[in-house]
Order: structure tokens, then C-alpha cells, then sequence
């Protein structure tokens, strides 16, 4: 038998650490929830009933209305925004409302998000409008179906609550899910209060729950930290490899699992632009797209201040310095699936860099760039601006793919593999949008059944793998969400 959220068994465990890591807090009512999407995949993975029919009240447990969780909780942590330190931020308006095993045994924390203020509000009134809710619903989902370690999205809900933002908007909720939504912030939150008590027993909570292999080696918070930068450092190769732009990397968005974390102006590159900048609010480019393995660097820096009372300085200071290098082990990984090369040559950088180069001059979209590159199409070379330029680098990949020891069939599968054919374009969310806010929510559910097999050509979905129209070019996203 399934379980429903109404009927599964609690296991919480976040909740059980000692309250100075949170205050309790009860969802706000919010009237005439809608259920506009649900993702009966993950419900699956929950162990619960995939079929929403069956869930009893669910769209009012989805807001809060209804409540199982005897602690529903706001966490506590600060941050660094923009490189500035931001002091105390906290879950302004996501709400820890159940902790459930799933069907693997491992524990998942299920937050609202969007479901009233908390005790960490400060200006904000603990609502997220439909429009960035959507965003967050199906970028969650595009990055699981691209093999990126991201929260998940259980659920969207509408409501008719009007919420004001620049204009009149109304309120939504996401159902997010992860292990654990713990943040550098939550360590930079107490050791800036100088409880450095806290830090300890949470990194021993950390290490016991997360990351067990670290506590048998000779230095457990020295390993931990090592953990969390091999972590980070691959998600972010993750993210380069298939042009995600996140677009607010404070440090209180930075996850401790290396989880994609805190969608809200974040990006797909449509046509390749090396400083891409998504957040419409960043205006000096911190977090433009290639700022962002170093910003990762940046971030693990304040992780690290965090723990001086825990490990030798010297050893914090040798792990970040490994941060590029392991940084750039980890992206030639990808690279080199991107390619369809067996092995990574150090000698391949430059060939990567040279394309860059050409793919910067013509703004070539770099989706379908690498997706026509894994079936060799000759149009490609149309889309440069330096043709010649291309013609010269092609010969030299075919030179280079000569002394690879795959076939081309073999290298076509791990080519279709590693380049998506869908992703979530800002204008394909817009479009959703708009036909949300026209009450039509199907759009949705067709971007969450193609975005959850990248990389699977399905002509039904052809529309949705095209480059950005020219209208896109004007759209812009901020953090007022
Ligand atoms: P973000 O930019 O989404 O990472 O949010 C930064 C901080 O602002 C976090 O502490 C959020 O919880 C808080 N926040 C953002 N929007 C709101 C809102 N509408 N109401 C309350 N808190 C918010
Ligand atoms: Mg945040």
C-alpha cells in the first residue's frame, strides 16, 4: 500500500536538533489553494501514491492549511550577498513541514516554499508569486532530468492571494524536497555570533547524516570541508557544461549536500556569451555565467572561516587552494563527454578554448551547438561568423577524434548523452507563465514530461528544442520574486 502525505509516517530528524537552529513556525493560511502541477515521478520515489486522486485534502496540505508536522519550522542563517556580509537571513518564507523516509530508507525534508512569514521575513511577506513558483517548479525537475544534484519540486500550487510585487501578482506555493536544505549560511550564522558550539555539533550532524565517510578519517571536519568543496565543485561543473546560469550565488544559497539550491533569476545560455548575466539585478556581473567557478572558490572561503576553531588553518588554506584544480578535473569530465573523447588530453584545452572563442564572435546558441555536434552536422559551421575560423577547428577535432579509440557510433551515444537537447530556455518558462496567468497550466506539465528526458529526442517536442525568438531578447528576471 502507498502512502499519502495525509497518512505517511513522520521521521524527523532536522527537527529534532536543539531549537536555536530554528523557530517554530505554522504555514499561513492560504485561501482556495489549486493543485497546478505534481510531479507523480517524485511522489513515487516518496513512496507515496503517484496519483494525485488519491492524496485526500492534498492541495491544502500542499499550502499548509492543513498541517501533520506537530514542529513546522523556519531554519536560521546568514550570509554573504554580493560579497558583502548580510548578517542574519533565515527561511523567510519556506516552511519545513514533514520529514519522510522514502522508498530507498533515506529521510527527505519537505518544505513549503512561498507559505507565509516567519520569524525571518525582515521586509518580506513570506509569499512567492506563480511566476517565479513556476520557474522554480520546472527548473528543479529540467536539472534532475539533466543528472544535476538539485532540490526537487513535488508540487506547484496556485491561489487567487493577491501578492504585490512591481504589480498585482498572486500567491504560489512549490513543494521542495531535499536530504537536507542546510546552507554555508548556516554555518557562517553561528560562528559569526561567535557560538562556536553550534558550528561543532552541526558539522558533527552534518558528517553523522551526510557525509559518514568523513568520520572515520584522521581529520573529520578537514574531510568534511573537502567533501562539501568536491561537492560544490561539481555542480558547478555541472552547470557549465550545460549553460545553467544560477544567478544569485550568495553564500546563503550555496547548499552543504553541493545541491542546486534557491532557484530565482538563474538562466539557460541561449546563445553563447562567456559573461552572460541572468540576474537582471546584478549589475556588476559577480555572478555572470564564467564568474561562477570562482565565486564557488569564493563562497568555500567563508565555509572555511567557519570552521578554524574545528581544523588547522593551514590545511583549510591547502584545501581551497585544490579547489581549481579538482574544479578543473571535474569540468574536463564533462567536457570531454561533451566532445565524445574517451580520455581528456591536457592539449584538448586548448582546442575547447578555441571554440569558445568562435562561439563568442557568433553568439551561436549553445544547446543546439553541441547537440548538432554530436551528430556531426555539416549546418553547423553556418551559425560562425568565422568560417574559416570553424573549418580549421573542425579539421583539427576530426584530427583529434581520429586518435580516439571509439567509433563513431559509440561516440555518438555518449554525445547524445552528455548534450541535452532541452532545456529550460528563460522563453519557454515565459510562455508557461503567460499561459498560466491566462489560467491554461498545461504548458507547464508539457515542459515537466520533456524536460525530464533531456537528452531523448521526441518530435513532439521539437518546438521547444528551437533557439530563442527575438522577443526573449527582452525579457529580463530579478530576485523581486
Ligand atoms: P533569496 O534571494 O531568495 O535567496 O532570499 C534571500 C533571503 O530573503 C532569504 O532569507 C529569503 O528567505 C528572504 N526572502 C526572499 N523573498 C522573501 C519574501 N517574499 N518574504 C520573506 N522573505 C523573503
Ligand atoms: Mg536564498
Amino acid at each position: 500500500m502507498k502512502y499519502t502525505l495525509a497518512t505517511a509516517p513522520l521521521t524527523p530528524r532536522f527537527a529534532l536538533l536543539p531549537s536555536r537552529y530554528y523557530s517554530i513556525t505554522p504555514p499561513t493560511p492560504l485561501p482556495s489553494p489549486q493543485l497546478l502541477a505534481w510531479n507523480a515521478g517524485l511522489a513515487e520515489a516518496l513512496g507515496l501514491d503517484p496519483d494525485p486522486a488519491k492524496h485526500v485534502q492534498l492541495a491544502e496540505l500542499l499550502v499548509g492549511n492543513l498541517l501533520r508536522h506537530e514542529r513546522p519550522l523556519a531554519s536560521v542563517y546568514s550570509g554573504h550577498q554580493f560579497g558583502q556580509w548580510a548578517g542574519q537571513l533565515g527561511d523567510g518564507r519556506a516552511i519545513l513541514v514533514a520529514e519522510l523516509t522514502d522508498a530507498r530508507g533515506q529521510i527527505q525534508e519537505i518544505q513549503l516554499k512561498g507559505a507565509g512569514m516567519t520569524p525571518y521575513s525582515r521586509m518580506g511577506d513570506g509569499r512567492a508569486v506563480l511566476r517565479s513558483s513556476i520557474r522554480e517548479y520546472l527548473c528543479s525537475e529540467a536539472m534532475a532530468g539533466l543528472g544535476i544534484p538539485t532540490t526537487r519540486a513535488l508540487a506547484l500550487v496556485g491561489s487567487s492571494e493577491p501578492v504585490w510585487r512591481e504589480t498585482r501578482e498572486t500567491a504560489a506555493v512549490v513543494t521542495r524536497v531535499a536530504p537536507s536544505f542546510l546552507r554555508f549560511g548556516h554555518f557562517e550564522h553561528f560562528y559569526h555570533r561567535g557560538e562556536h558550539d553550534a558550528v561543532k555539533e552541526l558539522a558533527d550532524w552534518t558528517i553523522t547524516h551526510f557525509y559518514p565517510e568523513c568520520r572515520d578519517t584522521a581529520q573529520p571536519y578537514l574531510a568534511l570541508f573537502e567533501a562539501v568543496r568536491d561537492r560544490t565543485a561539481a555542480m558547478i561543473a555541472d552547470w557549465m557544461g550545460v549553460g545553467f546560469c544560477h544567478g544569485v550565488m550568495n553564500s546563503d544559497n550555496m547548499s552543504m549536500l553541493g545541491l542546486t539550491l534557491d532557484y530565482g533569476p538563474f538562466g539557460f545560455l541561449d546563445g553563447f556569451d562567456a559573461g552572460h548575466i541572468c540576474n537582471h539585478s546584478d549589475h556588476g556581473g559577480r555572478y555572470a555565467f564564467n564568474q561562477q567557478p570562482q565565486i564557488g572558490l569564493w563562497n568555500l572561503a567563508c565555509l572555511a572561516q567557519t570552521l578554524v576553531d574545528l581544523v588547522e588553518v593551514d590545511n583549510l588554506r591547502a584545501a581551497l587552494d585544490d579547489y581549481q584544480t579538482g574544479f578543473e578535473r571535474t569540468y574536463a569530465e564533462r567536457l570531454r563527454r561533451k566532445l565524445g573523447l574517451a580520455e581528456w588530453r591536457e592539449t584538448d584545452w586548448a582546442l575547447f578554448t578555441r571554440l569558445l572563442d568562435l562561439m563568442q564572435a557568433a553568439g551561436n546558441d549553445w544547446t543546439n551547438f553541441w547537440r548538432g555536434l554530436s551528430r556531426q552536422q555539416a549546418s553547423l559551421r553556418d551559425g560562425f561568423l568565422d568560417r574559416d575560423g570553424f573549418d580549421a577547428w573542425y579539421a583539427d577535432y576530426q584530427t583529434r577524434l581520429a586518435a580516439d579509440p571509439q567509433t563513431p557510433a559509440e561516440r555518438e551515444t555518449v554525445m547524445l548523452a552528455a548534450n541535452p537537447k532541452y532545456v529550460l530556455r528563460n522563453h519557454l518558462a515565459e510562455t508557461a507563465i503567460r499561459q498560466a496567468n491566462d489560467g491554461d497550466f498545461s504548458e507547464i506539465l508539457r515542459l515537466q514530461r520533456c524536460l525530464a528526458r533531456p537528452f531523448d529526442d521526441a518530435p513532439e517536442f521539437d518546438d521547444l528544442a528551437a533557439a530563442a525568438p527575438d522577443w526573449a531578447a527582452s525579457l529580463s528576471v530579478s530576485c523581486s520574486s
